[in-house]
């Protein structure tokens, strides 16, 4: 079903990121791990695929498939119930910054999370504050709930309260809240779209600085707002909803972050783009101190 949710203001590039997102939707869902979400009918597998899709969401897009799709093969078709009650899965994946141990760990935290609230919603919106404390609070309640910290652990579930962007946290927020456009999901009634950050892996980042989404360097906490801040005046009340399609330059290899006029002559944002033209070759739209593990 197709999100009601339209912007207001529908000119310039408001009205070419429109464009984007409609050629840019549920038919590009395969290459994503929100894909892994869909497989479940569900709200509370969809709920905890999409956590665990979304926190392992770094590093080589196939490896990260890989280990995706053997980790959810392991935890049965029914993998919040098989949580809930324990279930321990034989002889976890490891992925990159994560030994089995750590995966075994958190799943098991997960577990308890669901146990003790019933949902990740409810864990979620059961501290004190806005979205951001609530936030750091989940963050805080998954790490306690794994047990003791690992650097694994640490790097799966990164505090938002480091300054970082926080991509992976932010991912699952916008999977789980924004409404079910055939992409994200909607089921979580606890925040509103209004109240997400745009989740930025290093398309985006490139993006946003290139579009004048934001000037700042370094992409952390504040880059993200700024930029989340910046498409909020084309769509106030669900700035999130072009990441997906933004997101797709960068991963579908239509957009290199840099002029490549094979590329810039039938990308649609060029007119927005800072790179667009070949003047622009010498810009760098790299936000500094990149790293895709935040
Ligand atoms: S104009 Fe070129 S650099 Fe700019 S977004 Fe499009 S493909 Fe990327």
């Amino acid at each position: 079903m197709r999100a009601k949710r339209r912007p207001e203001k529908t000119s310039g590039l408001a009205s070419t990121l429109e464009g984007l997102v409609s050629l840019r939707g549920p038919a590009f869902l395969h290459s994503d791990p929100l894909r892994f979400a869909h497989r479940y009918k569900n709200e509370s597998d969809r709920e905890i695929a999409a956590l665990i899709a979304a926190l392992f969401a770094y590093g080589n897009v196939k490896a990260m498939g890989a280990f995706l799709e053997a980790l959810f093969s392991s935890l049965g078709p029914h993998p919040a119930a098989f949580l809930r009650g324990g279930g321990k899965i034989k002889s976890a994946p490891g992925y990159r910054f994560q030994k089995p141990s750590d995966v075994s760990a958190f799943l098991r935290g997960a577990g308890l999370t669901l146990k003790e609230y019933g949902s990740l919603e409810s864990a979620f919106c059961s501290a004190e504050g806005g979205p951001e404390e609530k936030l750091e609070a989940f963050a805080r309640l998954l790490r306690s709930k794994a047990g003791a910290m690992t650097p694994g652990l640490s790097q799966l579930m990164p505090l938002p309260s480091t300054g970082s962007a926080s991509k992976r946290w932010r991912l699952f927020l916008r999977w789980v809240v924004r409404p079910n456009d055939g992409l994200d999901l909607g089921i979580w009634r606890c925040l509103s779209p209004s109240q997400l950050i745009i989740p930025v892996d290093v398309h985006v980042a490139r993006l946003s600085r290139a579009l004048g989404l934001t000037t700042r360097a370094t992409p952390d906490a504040r880059f993200a707002m700024e930029a989340t801040a910046a498409l909020a005046r084309f769509c106030p009340e669900d700035p999130t909803r072009y990441d997906f399609a933004l997101a797709r330059l960068g991963i579908l290899k239509e957009c290199k972050g840099r002029h490549v006029e094979e590329l810039c002559s039938k990308c649609s944002l060029r007119p927005h783009c800072v790179l667009g033209n070949a003047g622009a070759a010498g810009l760098s739209p790299a936000p500094k101190g990149w790293s895709e593990n935040k």
